[in-house]
């Protein structure tokens, strides 16, 4: 077993999730839930690199066939990518790989800055290039990369945002970028940050959708490989913290303090050791989850979920909790109601407007949302839950 960002033998297995369906793929009858597919879903720790990967990679073309999420519908996200658009407005071409429906070019048009988007999904590409924001359809690689330059010269920015955790080759991205990039060029790096995962217990974040986890050392080796350095690191509050990478064209960049403070952190906090007590928290907290639910449940309580992101596959299906504990999830997005939850099929459902007389106990899956969904049950006596680890909220 050879690490795929660094290629160290120093990889091993750390977590274990057991059999898990694909996240984001929720079956909408009895025919879809019999076909389910499940898998073992086991993460790797790189001790050189610092990084975490699945041991079993799925095809993508299997994971994306229906996919489905624009971003400009969360607001936090849009928020997110306005203020980016103000950091980088001084560049002259920026190319955004992954970028979904506009969320970053349309704040970079409105600046006048020169920008084109590149992302697989056809339907949220046609969307964005329908509103004139040019989006090139496809993959990020050496065939898109001809395309563009047989029209644009070199970016001098290139960005990409929530991109290389679904990567199944990180090294190839990186050569292709390499290839793509202008000298002297800067890419920015957005991950959500595995150091995190241990520190809030996000357990949740591992899905078969994101094959790579990443630390700050894992994003410089991948990249130091190409002849580009890691030189600056802003740490940033979306997808329960992450870290904005900057790295540049260059061997030798003035790297920042921050940057070295926050490499040299790393090599305390991620090691095999710290892995493997979070896998055995995840069990502990899965387990209390699983109890607290029972309690309430024999006490009469009545119990739902509220929104029904991709962790709600991992955790019910590391819990194993099912429609026994959970009646149902209500979800705001059409195209997962009337469907099931992946694994446990608790079936999901839209909001009804007295949904506060219908029940008295929720567990907030989405609860970054947690004061807007609070809002929907008014001053009814409701009890709110954060699953993992289990609290009130
Ligand atoms: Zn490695």
């Amino acid at each position: 077993m050879k690490c795929k960002i660094c290629n160290s033998k120093e990889i091993s297995e750390v977590i274990n999730l057991g059999k898990q369906p694909l996240a984001n793929k929720y079956p909408k009858n009895k025919l879809e839930i019999i076909n389910e597919k499940k898998f073992t879903l086991k993460i790797l720790f790189c001790k050189n690199c610092r990084s975490g990967q699945i041991k079993k990679i799925i095809n993508r073309n299997i994971l994306f066939e229906d996919y489905y999420y624009l971003s400009s519908v969360n607001k936090k996200l849009r928020e997110h990518f306005q203020n980016l658009a103000l950091k980088i407005k001084k560049y002259n071409f920026v190319v955004d790989i992954g970028s979904n429906d506009g969320i970053l070019l349309k704040p970079l048009k409105e600046l006048k800055v020169k920008s084109i988007g590149i992302d697989p999904s056809i339907n949220v590409g046609k969307m964005a290039n329908d509103r004139g924001l040019k989006t090139f359809i496809g993959f990020f690689d050496k065939n898109i990369i001809k395309k563009i330059l047989k029209k644009y010269e070199k970016p001098d920015l290139i960005v990409a945002s929530s991109v290389v955790t679904h990567l199944e080759n990180p090294k190839k991205f990186a050569k292709d970028i390499k290839s793509f990039i202008k000298k002297d060029g800067t890419l920015i790096i957005e991950i959500e940050y595995l150091q995190n995962f241990l520190k809030n217990l996000e357990f949740e974040r591992f899905y078969f959708d994101r094959p790579f986890y990443y630390s700050a050392n894992s994003i410089k080796k991948l990249f130091k490989n190409v002849g580009m350095t890691l030189y600056d690191i802003e740490k940033i509050n979306v997808h329960g913290g992450s870290l904005r990478c900057f790295i540049k064209n260059s061997i030798n960049p003035k790297i920042t303090k921050r940057c070295k403070i926050i490499l040299q952190n790393e090599k305390k906090v991620l090691s095999t050791k710290s892995f493997q007590n979070f896998n055995i928290q995840i069990y502990k907290s899965s387990n209390i989850l699983k109890d607290k639910l029972t309690n309430l449940k024999n006490k009469g309580y009545t119990i739902i979920g509220y929104g029904s992101p991709a962790r709600v596959s991992t955790i019910t299906n590391v819990a194993k909790i099912n429609s026994n504990l959970i009646e149902y999830i209500i979800d705001d997005s059409p195209l997962k109601q009337n469907r099931f939850s992946p694994g446990m099929h608790i079936k999901i459902l839209p909001r009804k407007n007295n949904i506060s007389q219908l029940t008295d106990t929720v567990v907030v899956f989405a609860y970054e949302y947690f004061n807007d969904i609070k809002k929907f049950f008014g001053k009814n006596k409701v009890q709110f839950y954060k699953p993992i680890p289990f609290r009130k909220l």
